[in-house]
């Protein structure tokens, strides 16, 4: 909901800045006049060009800043997952809007078949550097729309290219970013760099593409990003079924002194290996829960599940003594919700590691010890319990917190599956904690939007 809202908030504002600089009289009525010309159709082609090719670039810019990981975001979105929803829907907004450009601009054919080129307007006048760039500035932005929707259709058929080849391709976005604002800056007219929309537009293009460089230049998350080693590596489970049973590992990594702490829930991009880059893990332990290395490093915890390519590999490659870079902590998962509202916990999977932190927040000792947390009812859903290496200590955590924290098991070996129904004991509506796999959130997600008045907050583990 805040995400269509943030989007068409945008639109609304490129829109009405468009107006205050578009002709008074729009000249599309009639769109075919008394002799057979087409001029409205033509003003019409033109305006949508325009209007559309503003939206599309203004979204872009918007993509870049929200490629940037920058922290006011994180604050004003609820969380960096949420800032990288809203930088995906953007994406998907941007391609829509451009191909209503593009759509737009090739609409000359059939206008022309039907009633010929009377009525077509001039050419506007451009910034005067630039005019005789246009055949450039087009060719440039026609190629940058096929790449930019080729990558829009890769990201949202996900089965198409694996995410780490995915991965490699999308960091050259901000290169279609930079040809596509060149397109922009050398075809927008003239009139429009007047106040409202140029005040707009020029600061735009000028930080999307200065957000593109730095992006370019693998400086995202630079100034939030800390040297650490590993302290120790622990496989969960059972180590002779190992990997093939999926067992997790448990990093230990020992934080240099910049690294000015977390808050429980939190996460951070790992980076264990420069070619391989970045990947988020949750912090999977409370702020001082581990102490400090015998050389006074802050240790923090992290669980990781053989979940695809790279994964797979880092219980064989990991060492301790390594180097580790930790970007962060982002995020907004702190299972604190209203008052008034009774809480819920819904881990699935590889879920819990957000809930293994806090519920260590909760333990007795832990110090600050937060007075103000509300009792909690924690769901649990495993595809085994009695295998599952992280159950042990789930119990024991659930056990001992302050405040309490029930906790109910769902194990998929006996047929017990989470229905979203089964949350709802007693009458008070809920806030519920989620992190787990996508069908699950959105069962709930469907169930919270319904009579049941529930508040559903939810970790997204998808990026793409
Ligand atoms: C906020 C957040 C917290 C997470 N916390 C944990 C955790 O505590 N423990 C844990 O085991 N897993 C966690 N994950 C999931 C973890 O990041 C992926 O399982 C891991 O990156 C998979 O990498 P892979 O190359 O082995 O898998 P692949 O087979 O390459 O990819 C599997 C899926 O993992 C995701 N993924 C892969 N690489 C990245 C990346 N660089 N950035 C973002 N997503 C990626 C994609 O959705 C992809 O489809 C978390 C994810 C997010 C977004």
């Amino acid at each position: 909901m805040r995400i269509k809202v943030a989007l068409g908030i945008w639109l609304l504002g490129i829109t009405l800045a468009w107006m205050a600089v578009a002709p008074a009289e729009m000249g599309v009525s009639p769109l075919v006049n008394a002799q057979g010309a087409a001029l409205g159709w033509w003003q019409l082609r033109q305006h949508t060009i325009y209007v559309s090719g503003l939206w599309s670039i203004s979204l872009m810019a918007l993509i870049m800043l929200l490629a940037l990981r920058l922290p006011l975001l994180d604050r004003l979105m609820g969380g960096m997952d949420q800032v990288y929803r809203l930088h995906k829907w953007t994406g998907i907004a941007a391609a829509l809007t451009a191909i209503a450009h593009w759509g737009a601009k090739e609409s000359s054919g059939l206008i022309k078949s039907f009633w010929g080129r009377a009525g077509k307007p001039e050419h506007d006048a451009v910034i005067p550097w630039l005019t005789d760039a246009r055949g450039f500035a087009k060719d440039l932005g026609e190629w940058a729309f096929y790449l930019l929707i080729a990558m829009v259709v890769l990201t949202l058929i996900a089965r198409l290219l694996p995410y780490k080849h995915w991965r490699l391709l999308h960091r050259a976005m901000p290169l279609l970013f930079l040809a596509l604002a060149f397109h922009a800056v050398a075809l927008m007219p003239l009139t429009f760099w007047a106040l409202p929309l140029g005040v707009i537009m020029a600061p735009l293009l000028a930080l999307g593409s200065l957000a593109a460089l730095w992006s370019l230049a693998g400086w995202v998350g630079r100034l939030r990003s800390h040297a650490a080693r590993i302290h120790s590596i622990t496989v969960l489970g059972d180590v002779a079924t190992g990997v093939e049973a999926g067992a997790p590992i448990e990093v230990i990594c020992a934080m240099p002194p910049s690294w000015r702490g977390h808050r429980a829930g939190q996460f951070a991009f790992v980076r264990f290996d420069a070619a391989e880059g970045a990947h988020p893990f949750t912090i999977a332990s409370a702020p001082n829960a581990l102490g400090n290395s015998p050389e006074g490093e802050q240790l923090l915890r992290l669980v990781i599940k053989p979940l695809g390519d790279y994964t797979r590999t880092l219980q064989r490659q990991l060492r301790a003594g390594q180097r580790v870079d930790i970007e962060g902590p982002y995020g907004r998962f702190d299972g604190e919700g209203s008052r008034r509202r009774q809480q819920v916990w819904v881990a699935a999977g590889v879920g819990v590691t957000p809930f293994l932190a806090l519920l260590e927040a909760r333990q007795p000792g832990i110090v600050p010890a937060d007075r103000d947390a509300a009792p909690v009812h924690m769901h649990y859903c495993t595809p085994h319990a009695q295998r599952d290496p992280l159950m042990a200590r789930l119990q024991d955590l659930c056990a001992q917190a302050q405040p309490p924290v029930q906790l109910t098991v769902h194990c998929g070996a006996q047929g017990q599956r989470l229905q979203p129904q089964d949350l709802q004991v007693g009458s008070a509506p809920l806030d519920i904690w989620f992190c787990g796999p996508q069908g699950l959130g959105d069962a709930l997600h469907q169930h919270a939007r319904g009579p049941s008045r529930w508040r559903l907050h939810r970790e997204s583990f998808v990026m793409r």
